[in-house]
């Protein structure tokens, strides 16, 4: 089933307030197999609203809206849209009578006369019972079986109802057995899109018949594996095949799967091998430490941290010698290697790591352009180092340098020290 949304409110067209209703409508929808196919946003304009839900419905006769059903003088969802059926207005008594409960009950005193719209229904709509709040939902239906579902704008009460009543009836409504669209993340850190489509050549395009889409954010690049076409009984078994598939190509990149967190996993590895560790930032200033304490339970495994960020500090507080500062400068190999065998020292860890780089927007050279970051992660003596030259700006820098070092320490894991896709292009 293909379904558009039109989300509704001048609130939406101008920025102030970001459309949550469209997304938790569609990533709700795929897992019955609800595709949606189109979103629209309008302004509490009737026309505007009139024409968007017209549109829509000519091309896939469902569309859900959400917004435009309070009290207001700015809420005209409903006539609008009974307007392109060709049905007037009436008052609902039964709504009313709620209504009036309900602020008698509340408020203790009587209705105000702008709230007796909430009661104005389309003619021989469907009313949708609203346990959430006060205006209830609309189902508009014509002899076609064209559709219009109207929903409240307020999220929690549009997730309620969605809930309650849009998805038992949708899926009534839907063949048993049908395609359902299911979805597998896979979480690859420090190495670039096209570097990935590479490396996974012909799957890059998509693995036995899953679309295969490329998600770069701040944490890394994103691979999701949908699948939009199979009954729910085979999507599981076939998502995982295609997982296996792209784990075989570009599995060492792979750090996790769905919303898993990089810190939190290595936070895991760590106390599962009863390892300690301690951490010398310079650039990243202590995110890297924010970002292992914020798991819960990181005290059995950060001991504790130092923020680096004077050279007088890298010397003082992690015994970096003064002579490779000089020969080196403090974005160097030798510089990382002895934060993180300082910050294992210092703090009597098993595993300690540095970071240094050129966060920008100045800063930069020739040989070391801004985004240049050396990480070394030492394991109980063993010092591994890398270079990688990070794209973005300060903020994304600092964050990916963070990321990095905790890419780092998987791989240290793994024993794979080779697995560093930015350094190529260093
Ligand atoms: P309404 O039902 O139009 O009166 O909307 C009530 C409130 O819900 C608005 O003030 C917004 O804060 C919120 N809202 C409306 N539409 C959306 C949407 N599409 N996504 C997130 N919040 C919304
Ligand atoms: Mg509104």
């Amino acid at each position: 089933m293909n379904i558009e949304i039109v989300t509704i409110g001048d609130e939406l067209l101008l920025g102030f307030t970001i459309d949550t209703n469209a997304a938790h409508l569609a990533r709700e929808l795929a897992t019955l197999g609800v595709r949606i196919v189109r979103r629209a946003t309008c302004g509490d304009d009737a026309t505007a609203i009139a024409s968007a839900v017209q549109d829509a419905l000519e091309r896939t006769g469902a569309v859900i809206t959400t917004g435009g059903l309070g009290p207001t003088a700015d809420d005209m969802t409903k006539p609008a849209i009974a307007s392109i059926f060709g049905r007037g207005m009436v008052l609902d008594p039964d709504i009313l009578a709620a209504l009036e409960e309900r602020w008698r009950k509340r408020f203790g005193h009587e209705l105000p006369a702008s709230n007796r719209q909430q009661a104005m229904v389309p003619e021989g709509c469907t009313i949708l019972p609203n346990r959430h709040g006060s205006a209830p939902g609309i189902w508009l239906e014509d002899a076609q079986h064209r559709w219009v579902a109207m929903l409240p704008g307020v999220p929690r009460e549009m997730r309620g109802m969605l809930a309650d009543t849009i998805i038992p009836h949708l899926r009534d409504r839907l063949p048993l057995g049908g395609p359902v669209i299911r979805a597998r993340t896979l979480r690859t850190a420090n190495i670039a899109e096209s570097a990935l489509a590479d490396k996974l050549g012909e799957l890059a395009r998509g693995v036995n018949g899953l679309s295969l889409a490329y998600l770069p954010g701040n944490d890394g690049v994103d691979l999701r594996l949908t699948s939009y076409r199979l009954p729910a009984r085979e999507t599981e078994a076939t998502l995982t095949e295609a997982a296996r598939l792209v784990r075989e190509k570009v599995g060492r990149f792979i750090y996790g799967e769905g919303d898993d967190d990089l810190a939190a996993l290595m936070l895991g590895e760590c106390a599962a091998r009863d390892l300690t560790l301690a951490v010398a930032e310079s650039c990243t200033g202590g995110m890297l430490g924010m970002r292992l304490t914020a798991v819960p339970g990181s005290s059995r495994v950060v001991q504790g941290g130092t923020i680096a960020y004077a050279n007088a500090v890298k010397v003082r507080e992690l015994d970096v010698s003064q002579s490779d500062l000089d020969a080196h400068g403090a974005v160097s190999e030798p510089v990382a290697r002895a934060m993180a065998t300082g910050a294992r020292r210092r703090f009597g860890t098993n595993i300690g790591i540095g970071i240094t780089g050129i966060a920008g927007p100045d800063g930069g050279t020739p040989e070391k352009p801004v985004g240049t970051v050396w990480v070394a992660v030492d394991c109980d003596g063993e010092v591994h180092a890398v270079r990688a030259v990070l794209p973005g700006d300060r903020s994304e820098i600092r964050y990916r340098a963070a990321q990095l070092a905790l890419d780092r320490l998987r791989c240290a894991f793994e024993h794979d020290q080779d697995a560093v896709g930015w350094t190529a292009r260093g």
